[in-house]
């Protein structure tokens, strides 16, 4: 703006002054990246902030949650310093940070740091009863939503998929939907079969598992041994039958973890207070969603955390002694 009266252009500037001051009021606000608000992903930041607002006298941090494309986005968020913080998979953590797969084009980011691990994520295949989808080799010629770019489930398909061989002209129908979409699109018969890499129980199965008559389908075989075998971020795991309606029994298939990311940017007082926050009342922190119920603090501070652990992190987990 141009006034070519000096006395406005300094008043102007003076005020813009008095708006860049409180860099201290952008310290004390963050926003955490999660994913569809019928994830986990999403109610675990929703967690996280509930146990820093009980603390807030302490710290004068606000905690927001942002709900978003996924795991691969809320890296790239991070990256860019739009967000502080991301729930991000574990497989996609050390993507991130090494500049590998879907991360090779922007290269190795070394500034990446884990702050804690969450639950596990099984790779889930949810299909139409009546799709005759029993195991994963089923879905071939069939209508599949293999994910939306930037969700942690698309990497995963990709991974398998290239290890399988196949392409997407192996199926009549590819759909990119969001997550949160996907349980209807199965219901409505638009899609035969959907994959979410999430926590059990989530909304989004419970959706589709409700809604109309859904399958979860076993996920196995000698492409997932030789993932499992090969990277140390996948391991095998079961879906416990019984958890959602019409599936009584246990199923098979492979999966990662969840984790919390952040900056070597962000300041290390408000990653310690964050990390004391859910630290320090665990209990509370577990009772908040079902996913979190076997969650163990000395796992926590280590599992499927590639990235070395911010230092505000670490203080706390020092003087918790869950560190040495
Ligand atoms: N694992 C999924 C992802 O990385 C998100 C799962 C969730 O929202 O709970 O995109």
């Amino acid at each position: 703006m141009r006034t070519g009266k000096p006395a406005l252009a300094g008043a102007l500037a003076g005020a813009l002054a008095i708006l860049a001051a409180p860099a201290l009021a952008q310290e004390n606000f963050i926003s955490i990246g999660t994913g569809a608000v019928t994830g986990v992903y999403y109610p675990t930041g929703g967690a996280i902030c509930r146990m820093m607002s009980r603390t807030r006298a302490e710290h004068g941090i606000r905690c927001a949650v942002e709900s978003t494309g996924g795991s691969v986005y809320n890296v790239n968020a991070v990256r860019s310093g739009e967000l502080e913080f991301g729930v991000a998979q574990s497989d996609v953590q050390f993507k991130a940070l090494e500049g590998e797969g879907t991360f090779a084009e922007q290269g190795a980011y070394p500034e990446l740091r884990s702050v804690f691990s969450l639950h596990p994520e099984p790779f889930t295949v949810v299909a139409r009863a009546d799709a005759g989808i029993a195991d994963f080799e089923d879905l071939k010629g069939k209508r599949v939503n293999v994910g939306n770019p930037g969700s942690g489930q698309r990497d995963t398909m990709e991974v398998l998929m290239g290890e399988l061989g196949w392409t997407m002209g192996d199926f009549t129908l590819t759909s990119e939907l969001q997550a949160g979409e996907q349980s209807q699109a199965l219901c409505d018969n638009n899609i035969d079969a959907m994959v979410y890499t999430v926590g059990h129980p989530s909304g989004s199965i419970q959706e589709a598992t409700t809604a109309c008559e859904a399958v979860l389908v076993n996920v196995a075989g000698e492409a997932v041994d030789k993932l499992v075998d090969e990277h140390p971020y996948y391991r095998k795991a079961t879906i416990p039958g019984g958890m959602y309606r019409g599936n009584a029994e246990d199923v098979q298939t492979f999966g990662v973890g969840a984790t919390l990311v952040t900056s070597a940017n962000t300041p290390d007082d408000v990653v310690y207070a964050l990390v004391k926050a859910v630290f320090s009342d665990i209990e509370q922190f577990r009772g908040l969603h079902p996913a979190f119920a076997e969650l163990d603090p000395a796992e926590m501070v280590s599992d499927g955390l590639s990235a070395p652990l911010h230092p505000g992190a670490e203080k706390y987990f020092r003087e918790a002694g869950l560190i040495q």
